[in-house]
């Protein structure tokens, strides 16, 4: 039987990493279960401008990979595999990764969350053949073609504008005539001379032979269909949290994002800590996520303190039906 631990962090992302650079400075000695695709979101961004420090930006792998030795350097350990299962009815909490159990006293969150896809015909067919949700990652592979950007928030028209590098024609179609974007992104994608609206219209198909060759759209107000050739179809209408672990155990809102107290990082579970994207769909920033990751370190050091200095009473958890919120 493995010990028990001071704190698992789950996720490899700018919040758990942050978590870990704390807590193993503060000698918790965290395991961090960092995910088989570490990094998080970051991975697949290539330029990273607006991370406080670096005056001339990083690609994000980068980054990453400096977050994580950062982490290493004070006694991180790492498991590089994905969470299978989560059990926090009692302390210590179990954390499992396949066949392996880990146990410990505080477990810190911050499994991010993931681009969302359309669902329709077609998109999972030709995923990586001309469909992507990342124009950073694959924007590159569409030097003088025609692509289609879904959305009308910020994500759809930062991936427009940035395909505009390679594209020779960019089309945003939006399923209504208002956007959620901020007026200076839709400003700056709308003045572009290469970027085209379509507005009020959906997709109903991805189509092609092998590639991506053309796609249905529909007009949201007359139902009306037509055909479009393009070479490409970048997916961005937001994000899911990856909360599947964990929603059956915290307290979360409609969207599946976990809820902490305000002010802190504490789910409804003492001892159970979230940061980063995972709780946050407002700001979802690499340096907000890392902020974050170092307040549940303080709050998980803070906890484990406490509960040192009653070592010798029950270390039960409520059960999350009976647990305080
Ligand atoms: P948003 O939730 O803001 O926007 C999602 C867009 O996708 C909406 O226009 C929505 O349409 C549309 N959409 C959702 N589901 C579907 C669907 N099934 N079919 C068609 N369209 C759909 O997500 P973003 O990722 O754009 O932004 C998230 C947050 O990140 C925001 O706070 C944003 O400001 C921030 N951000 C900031 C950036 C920056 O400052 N550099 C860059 C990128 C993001 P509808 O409006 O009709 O619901």
């Amino acid at each position: 039987m493995e010990e028990t631990r001071n704190l698992i962090i789950i996720g490899g992302g700018p919040a758990g990493y942050t978590a870990a650079l704390y807590a193993a400075r503060a000698n918790l000695a965290p395991l961090v279960v960092e995910g088989f695709n570490w990094g998080g979101q970051l991975m697949i961004t290539s330029d990273v401008e607006n991370y406080p420090g670096y005056a001339d930006g990083i690609m994000g792998p980068e980054m990453m990979a400096d977050f994580r030795r950062q982490a290493e350097r004070f006694g991180t350990e790492f498991v590089t595999d994905d969470v299978t299962e989560v059990d926090f009815s009692e302390r210590p909490f179990k954390v499992v990764v396949d066949k392996d159990e880990y146990r410990a006293n505080s477990v810190i969150i911050a499994t991010g969350a993931s681009a969302r896809w359309l669902g329709l015909p077609g998109e999972a067919t030709y995923q990586g053949r001309g469909v992507s949700a990342c124009a950073t990652c694959d924007g590159s592979f569409f030097r003088g073609k025609e692509l289609i950007v879904v959305g009308g928030g910020d994500t759809a028209m930062e991936e427009a504008t940035f395909l505009t590098r390679f594209a020779t024609k960019v089309t945003v179609v939006h399923r209504r005539d208002e956007f959620r974007a901020s007026p200076i992104m839709l400003d700056r994608a709308r003045n572009h001379e290469n970027i085209e609206f379509i507005t009020n219209a959906a997709i109903d198909e991805i189509k092609g032979d092998g590639k991506v060759e053309s796609v249905v759209l529909r007009d949201t107000q007359s139902g009306n269909t037509w055909e479009q050739k393009v070479d490409g179809v970048f997916v961005a209408i937001g994000h899911d949290p990856n909360t599947k672990l964990f929603v059956d155990w915290l307290d979360h809102d409609d969207a599946g994002y976990l809820v902490t107290k305000p002010g802190t990082t504490e789910t409804n579970i003492a001892g159970v800590f979230a940061a980063g994207d995972v709780q946050d769909h407002t700001y979802r920033q690499a340096v907000t996520a890392a902020g974050s990751g170092c307040m549940a370190a303080l709050d998980a050091e803070r906890f484990l303190a406490e509960l040192e200095g009653h070592a010798g009473t029950a270390l039960t958890a409520p059960r999350p039906e009976a647990a305080e919120v």
